[in-house]
C-alpha cells in the first residue's frame, strides 16, 4: 500500500510537471504569436509613409539640380530603397511564419521554378562573371507546395549563391526525386560559411562576420524567410559547407503525385 501511494505520488508530481511545461509552451507561442503581429503591424506603418519618399525623390531627381543636391537625392533614393528591401522581407517573413495562415498547397514542378528564378538571377550572375545552371530529370520534380512561396524560397537561395561566389565560378541548382520526397540542391563554388556561423544562418538578421561576405548588401532575412517556408511545406533543409570551399544547400520537400 505504500509504494502505491508513493508510485501516485510521483505520478502526480509528474503530471504538475506535464503541465507547466505545456503551460510554458502555450505562453512561448502566444509571445511568439505576438512578436509576429507587432514586426508585421509596424512594417505596415512604415511601409506606406516610405512609398510616398521614394516616390518624391525620383520626382525631384528629374528635376535639373545642381550636381551636390543630386548626390544627396541620390543617397536619399539608395537608403530609402533598402529601407523598402528590409520592411517586405519582415512582411514576408510574418507572413510565412503565421501559423494561422498556413500554406494551401498544389502540386508545382521545381524544375520550372529553378529555370525561371535562374533566368531573373543571370543578370546579378553575369555582372559577377558567374554560370548558373540548373540540372533537372526530363521527368517533372513536382513538390506539394505554394507557388509564389518556392519561387521565393530558390530565388533566395541562388541570390545568395551569387552574391557569396568569386567571380568566374560556378552555381548549380539541381533537382531530383527520391522516394516521396523532393530534392532541390543549390551548390556554390564560393566563400563557404564557418561552423561557427553555420548555427545562426537561419536566425533573423544574422549576417556573417567574413568580411568578404559583409561586403555583399543584403538584410540577414534571406535565410530567416528560407527556413520558414521549408518548415511550414514539412520539408527539411541541409547545409554542407565549408570556409573557402563553398556551400551546398539542400532543401527536400513532400512530393506531389503527378497524377495528384
Ligand atoms: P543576406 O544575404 O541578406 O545577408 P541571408 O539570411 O540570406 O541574408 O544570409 C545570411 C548570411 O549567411 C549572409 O550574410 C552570408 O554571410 C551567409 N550566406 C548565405 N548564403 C551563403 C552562401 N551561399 N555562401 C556563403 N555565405 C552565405
Amino acid at each position: 500500500a505504500l509504494d502505491i501511494g508513493r508510485d501516485l505520488g510521483t505520478a502526480i508530481l509528474n503530471v504538475r510537471a506535464f503541465e507547466r511545461e505545456h503551460r510554458l509552451v502555450k505562453e512561448l507561442q502566444a509571445l511568439d504569436q505576438y512578436k509576429g503581429q507587432l514586426i508585421a503591424t509596424v512594417a505596415h506603418e512604415l511601409k506606406n509613409p516610405l512609398t510616398s519618399i521614394v516616390g518624391y525623390l525620383e520626382m525631384l531627381e528629374a528635376e535639373d539640380v545642381n550636381a551636390g543636391v543630386q548626390q544627396a537625392l541620390s543617397a536619399m533614393d539608395r537608403g530609402a530603397r533598402r529601407m523598402v528591401r528590409v520592411i517586405d522581407d519582415l512582411l514576408l517573413l510574418s507572413k510565412v511564419g503565421d501559423p494561422s495562415n498556413p500554406v494551401i498547397p498544389r502540386p508545382v514542378d521545381l524544375s520550372t521554378v529553378a529555370r525561371d528564378v535562374v533566368d531573373l538571377t543571370s543578370l546579378a550572375a553575369g555582372k559577377r562573371d558567374l554560370t548558373v545552371d540548373v540540372v533537372a530529370p526530363a521527368y517533372p520534380v513536382l513538390a506539394n507546395g505554394d507557388p509564389d512561396e518556392l519561387d521565393r524560397l530558390l530565388s533566395n537561395l541562388v541570390s545568395n549563391a551569387v552574391k557569396y561566389t568569386e567571380p568566374g565560378r560556378a552555381v548549380t541548382v539541381a533537382l531530383a526525386r527520391e522516394g516521396d520526397e523532393v530534392v532541390v540542391e543549390c551548390r556554390d563554388e564560393g566563400f563557404g560559411i564557418s561552423e561557427a556561423d553555420q548555427e545562426k544562418l537561419f536566425t533573423e538578421f544574422f549576417r556573417s562576420t567574413n568580411p568578404v561576405a559583409v561586403a555583399q548588401p543584403g538584410t540577414g532575412l534571406g535565410l530567416a524567410i528560407v527556413a520558414r517556408i521549408v518548415e511550414r511545406h514539412g520539408g527539411r533543409i541541409e547545409l554542407d559547407s565549408a570556409l573557402g570551399r563553398g556551400s551546398t544547400f539542400r532543401v527536400r520537400l513532400p512530393a506531389a503525385d503527378p497524377a495528384s
